[in-house]
């Protein structure tokens, strides 16, 4: 059944149907391969399969069908030329940073990326002597000015969270070109029916999988996407020192990929009519979601993007006790800090997911006391209005 990885096949296909070979057993849904290691017929077999010489499974560190299956059919949907799937998203940027940084290299990585990517690069990569710098994604010029002859890596997540902001992804391409450095994307946010960064010219995309891709909150996963090459060195170090995905997640994840379009389009639909909901509402002091007209990477976003995908952040009038009240107010949204579940979520970033930085790093950040973010799910759009209409209608102006 080898014409399932047939790449002709239209996106919609290639979502149900690329990455399984139906096993001897005729099983119609994709296995669970629950196995750590496999075995041989022979001891020469096991030899050429251990050399190399025939390719074929071994451990489940290195290769496992249904991991792989995974890997096939999410690479099938970003036009990659290969996946590696990882344990979990912030595996998949350790991999990348391990991969392919060494010491004495330098970094240039979106100051408003996910809090725990920030942590890595500072704690546990510049720790090995490799130098790191935060900038501005939207501002190319500052990215262009902290280039410099160590470069190795433009690590963005575009669009940004919680403020929807976006980077050029194919000037940065420019400028990581010239320079001999490779532009890695953390697309988590837009997934790939939304924004498919290798054709802008990025070298890798990185996702974690534990957002839309699996979409209902049940696991942990990652994948890093690009060239043939450069995947084959992020697997050498997967392989090796081990954050591989297991086969169950993978399975998890793969279902995940099936209803992925459905489920963004929805995402989609229901982020805007909220957003533009919450900005005629009078106790709503500013919106952030790039699918607004008056957003600042509107124009961008629409170039680059066929879509601005779910998380919708607004303002508040007033400060945290206002907004507190809009999310302790809420009746089934979920008050968690989690994002990209048909499930919507509602947090204040100033006290958690951003509740480590500064007064002053908030503030550069964008990260006001009156901030909420939610995360829309698919529930219907009337209700989640209305659950955020509770607290809304008690601010007093
Ligand atoms: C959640 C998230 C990560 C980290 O992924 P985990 O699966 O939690 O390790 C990285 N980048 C973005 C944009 C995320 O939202």
């Amino acid at each position: 059944m080898n014409h399932h990885d047939d790449n002709s096949f239209q996106f919609n296909t290639l979502a149900i149907r690329s990455g399984h070979t139906r096993s001897f057993e005729g099983e119609h849904a994709e296995p669970i391969f629950l196995t750590s290691s496999f075995t041989y017929q022979s001891a020469a077999e096991a030899a050429a399969k251990f050399s190399g010489e025939s390719a074929g499974n071994i451990y489940s560190r290195f290769t496992n069908p249904t991991v792989n299956t995974f890997e096939k059919r999410l690479a099938a949907m970003e036009g990659a030329e290969r996946a590696v799937a990882t344990s979990s998203g912030m595996a998949a940027i350790m991999a990348v940073a391990m991969t392919f940084l060494s010491q004495g290299d330098h970094v240039i990585c979106s100051r408003a990326v996910f809090g725990s990517t920030i942590a890595l690069f500072e704690k546990y990569i510049r720790k090995f002597g490799i130098d790191i710098d935060f900038v501005d994604l939207m501002d190319v010029s500052a990215w262009q000015n902290a280039m410099c002859s160590q470069t190795k890596l433009l690590f963005v997540e575009s669009p940004s969270n919680p403020l929807s902001e976006v980077a050029d992804i194919a000037a940065l391409s420019q400028l990581a070109k010239q320079h001999g450095a490779l532009l890695a994307i953390d697309n988590t946010i837009c997934t790939p029916i939304f924004q498919r960064p290798l054709q802008l010219g990025a070298d890798l995309v990185i996702y974690s999988g534990t957002k839309y891709l699996d979409g209902q909150g049940r696991t942990l996963g990652g994948a890093v996407l690009g060239s043939q090459a450069l995947l084959e060195e992020v697997h050498g170090y997967v392989r090796t020192t081990g954050p591989s995905m297991s086969p169950f997640n993978a399975w998890v994840l793969l279902k995940g990929l099936e209803t992925l379009r459905l489920r963004m389009m929805e995402h989609n639909r229901n982020a805007l009519r909220l957003a533009e909901w919450l900005q005629q509402h009078p106790k709503v002091h500013a919106v952030h979601y790039a699918g607004l007209a008056d957003h600042p990477s509107h124009a961008l976003a629409k170039k680059q993007q066929t879509g601005f995908s779910g998380i919708v952040s607004f303002e508040v009038k007033g400060g945290r006790e206002q907004a507190w009240t809009v999310i302790d107010q809420t009746q089934f949204i979920s008050i968690t800090g989690n994002l990209g579940d048909a499930k919507s979520t509602i947090t204040h970033p100033a006290t958690t997911t951003h509740g480590k930085l500064s007064v002053e790093a908030k503030q550069a950040a964008g990260i006001s006391e009156a901030l909420i973010r939610v995360s829309v799910g698919i529930e219907d759009i009337n209700d989640i209005i209305h659950d955020l209409s509770r607290g809304l209608d008690l601010i007093a102006l």
